[in-house]
């Protein structure tokens, strides 16, 4: 039987069209999912959008819209970008949908059946950005530090999970290396130690989420619900397999809700918690963070028209920024990659090379077998994509492009006098170009499936040009 892979993007929030951030976490989510699926593992990939909470219900009332209502319109628009961005996603999760309802009612009664669960009442500051209560301790001038707006005074009746019994087994999980990248486990062993309330997961104020099943009147806390969608999508037919989840994506500002709530809950329904939790850094605009009400979004179509091509927008922004790291968003520096990266030197060695192979034919001749096939690049790629190290993967990979545009540069083979010779070394560039075809499929599939075709082909051919210009 196939090892299985289980990658998860967060659900989005639906309040916003999908932008820059949110196609960087699903792409990368993509490429691993593909880059698994090369490995021959089974894989399960899910995104998604997160229907509840009272940001959705706020920004549904700004549109005069019922909160299903209004993200029955947005959801179109995540899974538009999704389609032209390539991602092959096996599941597309809703917090609406009927089983994850069922699921999350079901792990509430289990916590609460335990003993793990108990009706107070809570006082806090409470911002609907984070939909996270803050402590006094965590606002800047009475806002949150995250959002900068002002915070809500919530006074309201309802029931606590006991989170703080599951410190010292948090701790013991990160101490196994849950966290990755690692350096960023202090800042949660910190957090884990110095939490000392137990956690609100429920809401009276308003109805737009998962009845509690013990206490109609209350609806289920949004980050409890959204939480659970990552374990909902593995139990549907033959999919209970892929539990516990290899590998959760998310940005800086969720990380804590992954890291400390998330496997808590786990732990109080008795499940597995996953393997390991990725934490990845924002995109910045002008080194600002980039967000809908500065202006400073940029979305998918916009990403996409500026070269015109899906692939130049993956490549970028796995290329240009160390996965983990803040990135500060570019036009020009995409611009640039497109054309000096993908145009001049992959799409010129595609090009070049079918250009000859039409003319003078190929054949392998054991003879003659050149330097550049015995490279570890497959090797070294192997190894940095175990690390998560995508922009020196994908440096790898074009130094071998720039190791084979050279060798046609000094060998000229349409100087080669001696037929066998020359079509041999053809020949090798052709598999040359195909291992490279094979290692960038996880990150520009479409460009890579046309090299692929192109040098299958009993009779290659000088293509259309790859990449063109901008
Ligand atoms: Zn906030």
């Amino acid at each position: 039987m196939a090892k299985k892979f289980y990658v998860t993007t967060p659900i989005y929030y639906p309040n916003d069209i999908p932008h820059v951030g949110h196609a960087y976490t699903t792409i990368v989510a993509d490429v691993l999912s593909r880059w698994n699926k090369i490995r021959g593992k089974d894989v399960l990939f899910t995104t998604g959008v997160d229907d509840h909470g009272m940001k959705v219900l706020e920004t549904a009332k700004e549109n005069n819209l019922p909160p299903k209502e209004f993200v029955d319109k947005i959801v179109p628009r995540f899974k538009d970008a999704w389609e032209k961005l390539n991602i092959d996603y096996s599941r597309f999760i809703r917090t609406t949908d009927k089983d994850h309802k069922k699921i999350v009612q079901n792990i509430l009664q289990k916590i609460y059946d335990k003993g793990e669960i108990y009706l107070g009442e809570y006082e806090g500051y409470y911002c609907v950005g984070c939909e996270a209560y803050l402590t006094e301790k965590e606002l800047e001038n009475g806002c949150c530090p995250i959002h900068k707006k002002k915070v809500k005074k919530l006074k309201e009746e309802t029931y606590f999970f006991k989170i703080q019994n599951y410190k010292d087994r948090l701790l013991k999980l990160y101490e196994k290396g849950f966290i990755l990248p690692k350096n960023k486990t202090s800042e949660m062993v910190h957090r884990v130690k110095e939490l000392d309330r137990d956690l609100s997961i429920s809401r009276t104020s308003f109805d737009w989420g998962i009845p509690v099943p013990f206490d109609k009147k209350h609806v289920t806390y949004v980050w409890f619900d959204a939480l659970l969608n990552y374990y909902t999508s593995t139990q549907e037919k033959n999919r209970q397999d892929f539990w516990p989840c290899d590998l959760h994506i998310v940005a800086k500002d969720i990380f804590y809700f992954h890291a400390v709530m998330w496997p808590a809950i786990l732990m109080a329904a008795d499940l597995p918690v996953p393997k390991n939790l990725f934490v990845h850094g924002y995109w910045t605009f002008g080194k600002e963070k980039i967000s809908k009400s500065r202006g400073k979004v940029i979305n998918v179509d916009e990403l996409i028209a500026l070269t015109g091509n899906v692939d130049s927008v993956r490549y970028f922004l796995l290329r240009a920024t160390p996965f983990g790291k803040d990135g500060d968003f570019s036009e020009k520096a995409l611009v640039e990659r497109h054309n000096n990266e993908l145009a001049d030197k992959l799409g010129n060695l595609v090009s070049r090379v079918s250009g000859l192979i039409e003319k003078e034919g190929c054949k392998q001749n054991r003879k003659w077998k050149t330097p550049f096939l015995t490279v570890n690049v497959k090797k070294d790629v192997g190894e940095l994509m175990e690390n998560f190290e995508f922009d020196k993967v994908l440096n790898r990979i074009f130094a071998y492009v720039d190791s084979l545009n050279k060798w046609v540069q000094d060998e000229k083979p349409w100087e080669i006098h001696e037929e066998d010779f020359k079509r041999a070394v053809l020949y090798n560039l052709k598999e040359g170009i195909l291992l490279i075809a094979e290692l960038l499929w996880p990150f520009i599939p479409e460009s890579s499936e046309k090299i692929t075709k192109q040098f299958s082909s009993k009779n290659i051919k000088k293509g259309e040009i790859l990449f063109k210009k901008v």
